[in-house]
């Protein structure tokens, strides 16, 4: 029997590790719960339902009976229909590096700055992703896995602290079966428990091109970049590593200074909290570092979901001027960001082949 495999490519860091663990191995069961979750959100969209497996609303219901992603995923009294191995040669943990935050934040009653990680797994060869099937998975599951693959290399992301930087993947190679197929929402059970979000039709999808005049390597040498506040005790820089990134793994990361970018955009503080969540934790806007297209221009991805019209809006059309203001660490240096443009715009609509 062919084996099933997805080989992948990470663009910027993987991170599997708990939120403040160390991430040493790719492990298989953050991968796994990264691509339940982009499963449910896929079937949510298409009306089937989806359990939140992470808290008490998760299946079996009352009646015994389960959701379509725990129909593949599994539960308790359902096993998961197959199992997960990750092979990967060259598999390579990234130099860290930190980056401040831009106020100080009141951690048990005391104002101060926290630093804030880049950190996870690049590959110098392959990532394979090898799917055993342990029970039949039937096709319109396949059609939805790929389905949800799809998404996370072309928009989204995969493992953990996606809304922090990490995880934008490509797909080198993909012979899973049914990759031709439309998920289709009329063979989904729609049983068990469900909720509402995060719901694929509720999804937006940003990638921006950002310019500068200059070469980045330059500009890392120079050291242009905002890194930490002067008032912010016992920091160090290492612009080593950020040479090491841009040079070995090809990405800047920037992911924590687009947030602070993208943070100005709303006003109101409760509602600020309730987008972006408390220090990355349950953010409902998520941003990559930016990976390299030339040698004076990267790419980054914002997406997110049940964010307002008007939060969106403000992004695009505020986004570069922002960004001017977060990404440097002296007024002079503004003038290194040529551009920054939204070069691709998708509502999970549109990705789900819903056109109103
Ligand atoms: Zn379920």
């Amino acid at each position: 029997m062919r084996e099933l495999t997805v080989k992948i490519k990470p663009l910027t860091p993987i991170w599997t590790g708990d939120e403040d663990r160390e991430c040493r191995t790719l492990r298989e069961t953050s991968i796994i719960g990264s691509l339940r979750w982009w499963y449910e959100v896929l079937v949510r969209g298409l009306g089937g339902s989806a359990c939140d497996s992470t808290s008490d609303n998760r299946c079996p219901d009352k009646d015994g009976n389960h959701c379509d992603a725990c129909e593949l995923f599994g539960c308790t009294g359902w096993a998961r229909k197959f199992r997960l191995e990750i092979e990967s040669n060259k598999l390579a943990v990234i130099p860290e590096i930190k980056i401040g935050t831009r106020e100080k934040r009141v951690i048990k009653g005391k104002k101060k700055y926290l630093k804030r990680n880049v950190a996870g797994f690049m590959a110098d060869g392959s990532i394979i992703l090898k799917f055993i099937p342990l029970r039949k998975i039937s096709s319109n599951e396949w059609a939805l896995l790929n389905k949800a693959l799809d998404i996370i290399a072309n928009y989204g992301g995969l493992g953990a602290k996606i809304s922090q930087g990490n995880g934008v993947i490509e797909i080198v190679e993909n012979n899973l079966p049914y990759r031709d197929r439309k998920p289709e929402s009329a063979i989904l059970k729609k049983e068990g428990n469900t909720i509402k979000s995060p719901n694929l039709n509720d999804f937006f999808f940003y990638k921006f091109h950002i310019k500068f005049k200059d070469g980045i390597s330059n500009l890392i040498d120079r050291k242009v970049f905002w890194t930490h506040a002067s008032d912010h005790n016992g920091f160090n820089d290492n612009w080593e590593n950020w040479r090491k990134l841009w040079n070995d793994y090809c990405f800047l990361p920037i992911a924590f200074h687009i947030r602070d970018a993208i943070r100005q955009v709303e006003d109101d503080k409760n509602k600020r909290h309730e987008i972006f969540g408390e220090l990355g934790k349950g953010s409902k806007i998520f941003v990559s570092h930016g990976y390299k297209t030339g040698d004076k221009t990267v790419e980054t991805r914002i997406w997110g979901y049940d964010v307002k019209e008007s939060i969106k809006n403000k992004i695009k059309k505020e986004l570069e001027n922002k960004l001017k203001e977060k990404l440097f660490s002296k007024e002079e240096y503004k003038e290194s960001l040529e551009s920054c443009i939204l070069t691709e715009e998708k509502t999970g609509r549109e990705i789900l082949g819903v056109v109103r």
